[in-house]
């Protein structure tokens, strides 16, 4: 590695610490970190490659954002609390005000959520961000895509499909304010760490939805060997997606974009119905809307109903090949 390079780590990529189980951050092959007695190892990665998982005018503070946020949603999915990240990011040139900017908005999110930077790697070429985040959570409250039960209830956090409705304004420079908060839902996803860390003790199996709640429920009752019944009138939607349908959609909702596009970073979760009441004060107690879209049933296939009939929709979540 150049000493450009290592300008650019110490530079941009080099944060005080202040978690004390942190032995050694940077400037040595590997880091060290100590894991508490008793406590579960998560760990977890995402890349974010320009033009694939963001257009190429992403601000350098939303890929910042976006970059730690999509890892902390896969934490939170599994009630864990984040500890440490790593870094390893491909630059094409060094433009120091976009690093700046990237690196300001990082600190930012260490800093909100304690966490600790421990290392990365940093090479030349297309604009590439890829995180890796590590996790705690204790053996007994992991929430796992394997444990949902026929006869459970299915819930969803915050609203669907904004996200793909904010990529649509982006792409096509729809400029309308009522469109604004999907936009910033596409670019500043809020994972619900906090919530999850708690849900954990009501829910044994959640996900959260980066490619669309078909594909991602799909998942879950693939690995749990049961089916899924939804009822689309449960679906939560935002002002801003029901402004969208009814101006842009001739006032019908496109539940392609809102079941199969993706890049929501809500939860999913599945939980035993006598647990009702404390999922939501839970809800409330986070401010958060907590949506019940249906239940986990004796099939092999996530099923849509509208009006009590049942829905053909083939299209599951997207693919990269
Ligand atoms: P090595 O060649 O031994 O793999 P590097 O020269 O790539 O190490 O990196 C030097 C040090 O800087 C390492 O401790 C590494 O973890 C850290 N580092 C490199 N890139 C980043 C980055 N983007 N963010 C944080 N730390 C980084
Ligand atoms: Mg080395």
């Amino acid at each position: 590695m150049s000493d450009s390079e290592f300008d650019i780590i110490k530079k941009y990529f080099s944060f005080k610490n202040v978690r004390d189980d942190v032995n050694l951050a940077g400037g040595d092959d590997c880091a060290i970190v100590t894991v508490p007695e008793g406590k579960q190892l998560l760990v977890t990665s995402d890349t974010l490659i320009e033009g694939v998982h963001f257009p190429s005018n992403t601000s350098a503070e939303d890929i910042a954002y976006k970059a730690i946020m999509v890892n902390l949603s896969d934490l939170a999915a599994m009630g864990a609390t984040p500890a440490w990240l790593s870094l390893a990011i491909t630059l094409p040139d060094v433009n120091e005000s976009w690093l700046l900017d990237f690196s300001k908005q990082l600190k930012a999110v260490i800093s909100e959520f304690n966490l600790c930077l421990i290392g990365g790697d940093t090479t030349k070429g297309p604009l590439s961000i890829t995180i890796q985040a590590l996790g705690l959570s204790d053996a007994d409250t992991i929430m796992r895509r394997d444990k949902a039960e026929p006869g459970d209830k299915i819930f969803v956090t915050g609203e669907l499909g904004d996200a793909a409705i904010g990529l649509e304004a982006v792409l096509n420079n729809i400029e309308n304010e009522s469109l604004q908060p999907c936009i910033e839902k596409l670019n500043r996803p809020l994972a619900r760490v906090k919530f999850a860390e708690e849900l954990s003790l009501y829910s044994k199996c959640a996900i959260d939805i980066s490619d669309g709640l078909v594909s991602d429920l799909g998942h879950i009752i693939k690995a749990s060997h049961c089916g899924a019944a939804v009822n689309l009138s449960d679906i939560p939607l935002s002002s801003g997606a029901l402004y969208y349908f009814e101006h842009y959609n001739e006032n019908k909702v496109d539940w392609s974009k809102v079941l199969t596009q993706g890049d929501d970073y809500e939860l999913c979760f599945v939980a035993n119905k006598i647990h009702q009441k404390e999922i939501d004060a839970l809800a409330k107690k986070h401010q958060l809307r907590v949506s019940c879209i249906g239940e986990t049933t004796n099939t092999d296939t996530v099923a849509l109903f509208e009006n009590g009939q049942k829905i053909d929709f083939e299209r599951t979540g997207f693919k990269h090949f």
